[in-house]
């Protein structure tokens, strides 16, 4: 019945994860359509999908060597699922997600990029391997002891893409971000290496 169940995909594709703890880590993206907010540095497209079947997405996850899956979007929690994620069980299951709603219990790896309150991410989550904070010139943070326990507490300059204007405000996120880690050395800093790198 599993290989019934469709969802609706942006894209999958075999890159390097860019940031965060797994950096540089080799891995199958499946970006799944939708999200519930509409952030202003959105750079990802997740409004146009296709639907795929379980089946059809497991034969192409299949193709690359790497067992490590990274399911984004968009918002990947509106979509995914424990009874989804039992067919993809001899995979490594990552999640990115904003913190909104709750992640499926099969998830190996949770990277939260918040974008609701302390609190609402308290009353989701117990335990995140991993918080990070988009975050531009000026932005106020919030005390680690307001946070769900994590591994690892990630600031992440916003990185608009580049023109004159956008160069000199991703300096500005990118020192902003540098000076906090410093002033507060609980945090570290990630970058979005793929930007850098030019890696999907
Ligand atoms: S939550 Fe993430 S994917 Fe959704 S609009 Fe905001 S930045 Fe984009």
């Amino acid at each position: 019945m599993q290989f019934m169940k469709k969802m609706n995909v942006v894209e999958i594709f075999y890159s390097l994860q860019g940031e965060g703890a797994n950096m540089g880590k080799a891995a199958v993206f499946i970006r799944l359509a939708g999200c519930n907010f509409n952030c202003d540095f959105c750079d990802t497209e997740w409004k146009n999908g296709v639907e795929m079947t379980i089946e059809e997405i497991l034969h192409e996850v299949k193709k690359y060597p790497s067992k490590m899956l990274i399911w984004t979007g968009g918002e990947p929690t509106l979509q995914l699922n424990d009874e989804i994620l039992a067919s993809f069980s001899d995979f490594y299951n990552c999640i990115e997600t904003n913190g909104s709603k709750l992640v499926p219990k099969k998830i190996d790896y949770i990277s939260c990029s918040p974008k609701v309150s302390p609190q609402t991410l308290r009353k989701n989550f117990d335990f995140v391997d991993e918080l990070r904070f988009p975050v531009k010139k000026n932005d106020a943070l919030p005390e680690i002891s307001e946070l769900p326990n994590a591994k690892n507490y990630f600031v992440s300059p916003i990185f608009y893409e580049n023109n004159f204007e956008n160069d000199k405000k991703n300096a500005e996120n990118i020192n902003f971000c540098i000076n906090f880690v410093k002033s507060h050395p609980k945090w570290q800093l990630s970058f979005q290496s793929h930007k850098f790198l030019k890696i999907a």
